[in-house]
């Protein structure tokens, strides 16, 4: 999907203007218990479009000087976007705030579409015309606050998306990224993976200006790892803006069948590595979890239960995911990783049998009667599987306000009991019949 950032000064309505792009969508993802999303990154819809976009002034940079938070949240929407919206404030005119952007944004080679906002009502359109100064061509009058002119903006930045039909790349690759807050060894676990014996690399990144993500052979099998380069990545912005990398994450996640969920053995687990690891589950990849650092760990024969009890605890959502304890120092365990990689790919495109599938939820109904409620018994007719990568099933019912989160549950432990699933999310939605 294109990605499309929002710049500017601040209280030009940067994020007045994302949440209306966004819409709705931001309160259905918030709908889902567990993990709170930030409003930074998001995917919106124009026309036949379909466009992830970030508010780069939610990203917040830190102690720095007023111009250099600007500065880099200018360079963060460079790096990351395929079109920069560059959002001014129509009743304030051009400031020095927004010449210090316009300098940043001249340098990029990315399109720049020029948003004036606050513009309320037709009289004052006249206001536009001074921001022709700031040298990006037309400037777009829009309110944020009455949701006008958004569409002619979102048409002009439209135009400057990449042409589609670009796929990533192949269906049978497997795209896998790893993920995890700065230094726990995320891309040291990329050059261990890559310093195989059986790993044939067919590209890495950085050997070519656009690689940003390693292709390799494994056993005859084709394998994408997805932003490399931004794990290698290293400096201010990237490591120590929480948000920033959190975007990363998200946007390496979108892109992957699965996701390696990096944990610092060494330091244990801390709430930074909870969020992390629900945006994978939340948007449904295939996850491993991958304790690093394992080497330098004092440990006797219990260490390794008990830090996986942790886990589990910590991660209740991800009860599915497989965990492996290795080290990319010593090498160990490493040749481990990509059959787990494979196992749980196939689990996240497994289709079960339906017939099978209907014993199976017939056998769970037999062994724990549906809840009622007021008298009312929620009734299965049919389940079938809707959808792969995750495992998606519908199960037809009479009513289905009577399908409690506790029984969805039972219903989700009795298929995986029967089919594995082993490292993949699965799905399940009831509907009326
Ligand atoms: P990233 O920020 O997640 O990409 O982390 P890096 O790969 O840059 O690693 C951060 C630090 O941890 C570096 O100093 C590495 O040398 C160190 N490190 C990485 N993996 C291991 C490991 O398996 N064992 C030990 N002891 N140190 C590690």
């Amino acid at each position: 999907k294109p990605v499309v950032a929002i710049v500017g000064r601040p209280n030009v309505g940067k994020s007045t203007i994302f949440n209306r792009i966004v819409g709705e969508r931001i309160s259905i993802v918030e709908d889902i218990p567990g993990v709170t999303r930030d409003r930074i990154y998001s995917s919106g819809e124009w026309l036949n479009h379909d466009f992830n976009i970030i508010d780069t002034g939610g990203i917040d940079i830190g102690d720095e000087p007023f111009l250099e938070q600007i500065r880099q949240q200018a360079e963060i929407a460079i790096d990351e976007a395929d079109v920069i919206v560059f959002l001014t404030n129509g009743r304030e005119g051009v400031t020095a705030a927004d010449e210090e952007v316009a300098k940043i944004l001249y340098r990029a080679k990315k399109p720049v579409v020029l948003g004036v906002n606050k513009i309320d009502n037709p009289e004052m359109r006249d206001q536009i015309y001074d921001f022709y100064a700031l040298g990006f061509g037309e400037p777009f009058p829009i309110s944020g606050s009455h949701g006008l002119g958004l569409g002619d903006l979102l048409d002009e930045a439209a135009k400057h998306f990449p042409k589609h039909g670009q796929k990533d790349y192949e269906d049978d690759v497997i795209k896998f990224s790893l993920i995890g807050r700065p230094n726990v060894g995320k891309s040291s676990l990329v050059n261990a993976i890559l310093g195989e014996d059986r790993v044939i690399v067919s590209n890495v990144a950085g050997t070519t200006r656009d690689a940003i993500d390693s292709q390799l052979t494994y056993n005859g099998e084709k394998y994408v790892i997805i932003d490399t380069a931004g794990m290698r990545k290293k400096g201010k912005v990237y490591e120590t803006t929480e948000k920033y990398s959190v975007l990363r994450a998200l946007r390496a996640i979108e892109r992957s069948d699965v996701v390696l969920v990096v944990i610092d053995g060494e330091e244990g687990i801390i709430e930074q590595d909870k969020r992390i690891a629900g945006y994978a589950h939340e948007a449904g990849r295939a996850v491993v979890i991958v304790v690093n650092k394992w080497d330098a760990v004092e440990k006797d024969e219990k260490t390794m239960k008990e830090f996986e009890q942790k886990i589990r605890e910590h991660f209740l959502f991800l009860d599915y995911a497989p965990i492996v304890f290795l080290s990319a120092k010593t090498k160990k365990r490493i040749h481990t990783l990509i059959p787990m990689i494979n196992t749980a790919s196939e689990n996240h495109s497994l289709r079960v049998d339906t017939s099978v599938l209907n014993d199976v939820i017939m056998d769970a109904v037999a062994m724990n009667p549906t809840p009622t409620d007021k008298g009312r018994r929620l009734k299965i007719y049919y389940t079938t599987q809707v959808a792969v990568k995750p495992p998606t099933f519908v199960v037809f019912v009479n009513e289905p306000e009577l399908m409690h989160f506790s029984y969805e549950r039972f219903i989700e432990n009795r298929i995986r009991d029967a089919f594995g699933f082993e490292g993949t999310p699965i799905k399940i939605f009831a509907r009326e019949r």
